[in-house]
């Protein structure tokens, strides 16, 4: 039992029981108790790690595919150089770095991040010099060039079974003093209408509420003014099975005893991304080994690779492997980019 447990317990005796929506909300962005409101959860210290924290590399590479981009555009002076979710900043930092030789480049952008954690504003302040942004709808009517890793994961879903030509959602109740799950009543979900078609009684599928007006949000931005978007998660083109998962200290963890105190994510559903961007156009997804591979992430670990032996050059060898090998990180996550009518598609991907 944690104290955000016994919180939500008592609101469940009293308001009923609460969608998965609202339990992840509670359980990550709780101003006392939420998971991400509390701490720093990244690196081997912590409960995971990402790209980012992996390997310099990512952050460089990404740059790079934002300069490209701005410079396809005909370098627009001002523009927003944006992060959702930058994590400890690390990201945003290699980006920076990487960029900095290329003319006019960083006297042009101006940086602002999405955050909603204290603690990790805190960590990223520590490493860039930024606008902050609790969401994405304050972000500068300019330009866009924008970058989101491991964020679209971490927003709330709602969980549905499908019964009949009506679904049962996945509920979280209270019993006694621990949180557990349960299933609403059978009721229509008119946004579910087209899953009529490709599911069967049984089958789980999960919908994002907030992933639609945050990517239209950006994707409009990009239509008027230019810019691009890459998206990076793991999930897959459309949205079927209980992706639910808690993770702690590296290893799984059961959802609801461990509330505020393990990290708890979804499958990114990029078809809903895809759905949302009109009329600024989306990529292919693409898997990550395969996007990194084509902006040079074999060039760049040799030039880093030069200098090293022994310990450091192993663990650049198995950073670049954990970043683009099928069997690790390489083909779980996927990138999408969404860029304007009338420009390439940003380095990396295909139409
Ligand atoms: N991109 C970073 C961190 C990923 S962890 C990396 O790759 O290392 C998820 C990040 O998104 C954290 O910074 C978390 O605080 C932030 N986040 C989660 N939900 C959010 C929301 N609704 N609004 C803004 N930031 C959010």
């Amino acid at each position: 039992m944690t104290a955000l447990s016994d919180l939500l317990t008592a609101r469940i005796a009293a308001d009923g029981p609460m969608n998965l929506a609202d339990y992840m909300a509670e359980a990550l962005m709780h101003p006392e108790h939420g998971y991400y409101s509390t701490r720093d959860p990244l690196g081997a210290a912590g409960d995971f790690i990402t790209a980012p924290e992996i390997s310099q590399m990512f952050g460089e590479l990404i740059g790079l595919a934002l300069v490209q981009a701005w410079i396809d555009q005909g370098q627009p002076n001002p523009f927003c150089l944006a992060e959702l979710g930058p994590g400890r900043g690390t990201l945003m930092a290699d980006l920076l770095r990487a960029t900095a030789k290329v003319p006019g480049f960083h006297a042009a952008a101006q940086v602002h991040l999405v955050e909603t954690s204290p603690t990790l504003r805190a960590e990223q302040a520590k490493r860039v010099s930024a606008t902050w942004h609790d969401g994405t709808t304050t972000l500068p009517d300019q330009p866009l060039f924008l970058i989101a890793n491991e964020f679209f994961d971490a927003l709330p879903i709602r969980q549905f079974q499908r019964d009949g030509s009506g679904w049962r959602e996945v509920m979280v109740t209270a019993q006694g003093d621990a949180l557990a799950k349960g299933l609403s009543p059978t009721k229509p979900i008119p946004e579910l209408k087209h899953r009529l078609d490709d599911t069967r009684d049984g089958d789980i599928v999960e919908i994002c509420p907030a992933l639609p007006p945050i990517t239209s949000t950006i994707a409009s931005r990009i239509d008027t003014h230019g810019g691009i978007a890459l998206i990076i998660d793991y999930g897959d083109w459309r949205s079927l099975g209980d992706t639910v998962q808690a993770v702690q200290n590296h290893a799984p963890v059961d959802a609801f005893t461990t509330v505020g105190e393990a990290d708890i994510t979804a499958h990114v559903d990029f078809e809903a991304i895809s759905l949302a961007t009109s009329p600024a156009k989306f990529t292919r997804l693409t898997p990550q080994g395969v996007f990194l591979e084509r902006l040079g992430i074999t060039q760049r670990a040799q030039t880093l690779a030069a200098p090293l032996s022994g310990d450091a050059l192993d663990t650049l060898v198995a950073a670049h492997r954990r970043l683009t090998d099928p069997a690790e990180m390489g083909s779980l996550f996927k990138v999408i980019g969404i860029y304007p009518n009338g420009a390439p598609p940003p380095a990396g991907l295909e139409p």
